[in-house]
């Protein structure tokens, strides 16, 4: 049976927790068999009084009474199905054609897994290399500054979350339990159990790599095929159908089932989809900075007395303020005790994001703080010309001007907040060491933003200190520019996921406009498959 609801103070013990479920069921200690926790958040509303709020699942000895017993105890019921059921199933006899899927960041990798699940043996088509491979290519920017176009933070096994916080949260619904399915394959591959659980789960950069192998492992065991370096360069469509597809090296691989899990930068490969006349829809994204304070400082605002509680970990921040110029400013991607990253996949640019391990136990807490901005604001967005990719030409415009403004060695431009909100440049940092390597240059930020950014921001950073002391501290660093925030474009699809215009093309994930984390990634990828699933097996019925 399920118990919600049931709240107990921070310090609380194994054994508070037992007695509590006694107590609240009004049963003895030897009605109870056990009982598995469904749920753990915290209210850090009081941070003198914050408490853990448990959803748990327990098993009593005779739960058909006790549950008449508690009939009208709103917190106590059956325990509901949370399995995820697959759509579909392969027919072994004839086999049915092999679907394609390209990309393997969490979309890719979960449209795989269903697909191979489910028995139709899919191909999985990476530009990148394998993770521990594309990990030396990666630290290789960061180190170096040596940039592998191929092989770095965005592109590789695993995808654009591989080196991050491995944030799961996200605000989507989940009546078929696709996401519980994720979180389940993610502990199979490695993750800690407690992701399960927890309101606010993250695994870290490290867990990831691990885990992104044992899913590639798993997809291989059941017929999946994974390939790595082998960049789609063309989709072969005709009559409004792909038949296939062809790799940078010249071959041809046949297919009427193709998924497109691209990711937001891959943004050769959506201007060869323009040119193929595949319907792309320009759509609004935020760019803006990086911001970093000491942890310490979060986690004082938020937990007070209880800062640096174990049990708590360190404290994350959520914010928002609406400006008088009509845009609205926010935080993004926060990551606790982490570090920030260079996150560019083409020469000449520099692009902001963040990462964190595991324990989030690096000095400084950073998060994007981003502004609003739609195909109205740049050229070419709107109008009878309107280019769908124009939004691309705007964020590589910013990113190439803060390659300059960092020296052309990608060493990011950085502002303290003080001279930022003082429209001064930056010639000295102050007490918050930046974690971005290989470097940054202190400069002026407004170089590299649209003035309406700048504004927006500048109104935004004292309204944010007013809600967490000292974010605002003159000594904060900021670091630009934060650009791939989500796609800026759609690449639009019918009732059954298929392309406005392209039968048989599939368009899932981030870079198609369809999800915007790595939860929410992964589930597009199941619902994709499904929707490839059924298409298959009705084609072979009909
Ligand atoms: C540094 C960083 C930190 C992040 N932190 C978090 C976080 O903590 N939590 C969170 O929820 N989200 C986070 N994100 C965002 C998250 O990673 C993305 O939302 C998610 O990865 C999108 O998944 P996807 O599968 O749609 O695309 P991607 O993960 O971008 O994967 C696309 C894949 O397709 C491949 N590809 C592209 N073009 C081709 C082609 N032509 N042929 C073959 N392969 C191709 C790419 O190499 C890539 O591997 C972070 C992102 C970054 C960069």
């Amino acid at each position: 049976m399920r118990l919600t609801e049931l709240k107990l103070p921070l310090d609380h013990s194994e054994s508070d927790l037992h007695n509590t479920i006694l107590k609240r069921l009004g049963i003895a200690a030897d009605e109870l068999v056990g009982y598995s926790i469904f749920r753990r958040s915290h209210d850090a509303r009081k941070p003198s009084a914050i408490v853990f709020i448990y959803t748990l699942d327990v098993e009593v000895k005779n739960e058909k009474a006790l549950l008449a017993r508690l009939r009208g105890d709103r917190h106590v019921g059956p325990t509901p199905d949370t399995a995820y059921h697959f759509v579909a199933k392969a027919p072994q006899v004839p086999p049915m054609p092999r679907p394609i899927v390209i990309g393997t960041g969490p979309c890719g990798l979960f449209a795989g897994l269903i697909l191979a699940q489910m028995g139709f043996r899919p191909i999985i088509l990476e530009r990148g290399k394998a993770v521990r491979e594309r990990t030396q290519d990666t630290w290789g920017l960061w180190r170096k500054g040596q940039l592998n176009p191929e092989s770095n933070v965005q592109f590789g096994e695993g995808g654009a979350g591989t080196f991050s916080d491995g944030k799961l949260y996200s605000q989507i619904k989940d009546p078929a339990y696709r996401g519980r399915k994720v979180l389940t394959e993610f502990v199979k591959a490695g993750a800690p159990p407690e992701i399960l659980y927890v309101a606010k789960p993250h695994i870290g950069t490290f867990k990831l790599v691990t885990m992104v192998e044992n899913m590639r492992a798993g997809i291989e065991s059941l017929g999946g095929e994974i390939r790595f370096g082998s960049r789609v360069e063309d989709i072969d469509i005709e009559h409004g159908q792909v038949r296939g597809l062809r790799l940078a090296g010249g071959e041809y691989l046949a297919a009427t089932h193709i998924v497109l899990a691209v990711g937001h930068s891959a943004r050769d490969t959506f201007a060869m989809l323009h040119a193929r006349g595949v319907h792309i829809e320009a759509k609004p994204f935020s760019i803006g900075v990086r911001i970093e304070h000491p942890q310490s400082l979060i986690d004082r605002a938020r937990f007070g007395k209880n800062a640096g509680n174990p049990l708590l970990g360190a404290a994350d921040y959520k914010l928002v303020h609406h400006c008088n110029n009509g845009r609205s400013a926010y935080s993004f991607c926060m990551c606790p005790g982490g570090t920030v990253v260079a996150a560019t996949s083409e020469p000449g640019r520099v692009v902001t994001n963040g990462m964190s391990q595991y324990s989030r136990n690096e000095r400084n807490a950073n998060s994007a703080l981003v502004v609003g901005v739609t195909p109205a604001d740049y050229p070419g967005g709107q109008g009878d010309n309107s280019d769908p990719l124009a939004g691309i030409a705007f964020q590589r415009h910013w990113e190439s001007l803060a390659f300059e403004a960092g020296g052309g060695n990608y060493n990011a431009p950085a502002q303290r907040v003080g001279d930022f909100l003082a429209g001064r440049p930056s010639t000295t940092l102050g007490s918050v060491v930046p974690s971005y390597t290989p470097g940054v240059q202190p400069t002026d930020l407004a170089r590299c933003l649209p003035d309406y950014v700048v504004a927006a921001l500048r109104e935004s950073l004292p309204a944010f200190g007013r809600e967490i002391a000292g974010f605002a501290m003159d000594d904060a660093l900021l670091t630009g520019v934060e650009t791939r925030t989500s796609s800026p474009i759609r690449i639009t699809r019918d009732d059954e996921f298929q392309s406005l215009n392209t039968r048989g093309l599939f368009p899932a994930g981030e870079g198609a406009g369809y999800a915007g984390g790595i939860l929410s990634a992964a589930v597009d990828g199941i619902k994709v498959a499904e929707a490839v699933a059924l298409s298959l097996t009705a084609q072979k019925t009909s």
